[in-house]
């Protein structure tokens, strides 16, 4: 009898280890779907010269929640691609401006429920804003060693004393990101250059 129950004991542990991979393996998934759509939001701050840097904010809260006025579960609430040349402003962040839009559509500035993702690691503005934010969780792609406030730097979206620490999924789609970056750098140098050798010649 008690090997009987102790037979089903184990079995039921390793269904719940079986599940808890499997939905680890779906978020995986979900984590490189939305990382892909914030290097689409990147792509955005190309085209406009500035530095790629992009951000979607995603609701994973229940599809019953009220307050969040029925917002759908997996829906992208905020989107943003850096700007800060074009608006003359340092505000203008990727995910500053995601930040903003998502509170539009929750009608409210905690960020509940939603996982931010972002193409390259946060800086201290935009780490402090998703902390201030109650951001549960972050996804970064690639890090910044020379600016990066989620481990580079520093480290506030993990840090202990605060009232709220973010859960960090760090290098989702690490390599495209950084090349995404790599690439812009290099035709900046490329265009430089040019600019060099054209006033030498006049
Ligand atoms: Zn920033």
């Amino acid at each position: 009898m008690a090997g009987r129950k102790r037979a089903r004991r184990a079995a039921r542990r390793a269904e719940k280890e079986i599940n808890a991979v499997a939905a680890e393996k779906e978020q995986e998934k979900l984590d490189i779907k939305y990382m892909k759509q914030a290097m689409k939001q990147a792509k955005k701050a190309a085209l406009l010269g500035e530095v790629p840097i992009g951000c979607v904010i995603v609701y994973y809260g229940d599809e019953e929640e009220p307050e969040a006025g029925h917002v759908k579960k997996g829906r992208v609430i905020g989107r943003g691609y850096n700007r800060r040349n074009t608006d003359k402003s340092t505000l203008s962040h990727a995910e500053i401006t995601a930040i903003r839009k998502a509170g539009k559509i929750l009608d409210d500035w905690r960020l509940e429920d939603c996982t931010l993702y972002v193409t390259l690691e946060p800086c201290q503005m935009c780490a402090g804003a998703i902390v201030q934010a109650r951001v549960p969780r972050t996804v970064i792609g690639c890090m910044n060693p020379k600016a990066g406030c989620a481990g580079s730097i520093l480290n506030i979206l993990e840090m202990d004393g605060f009232n709220h620490k973010v859960l960090v999924t760090r290098g989702v789609c690490e390599e495209e990101c950084s090349l995404m970056l790599k690439e812009f750098f290099k035709g900046l140098r490329q265009r430089l250059k040019v600019g060099d050798d054209k006033s030498r010649d006049s």
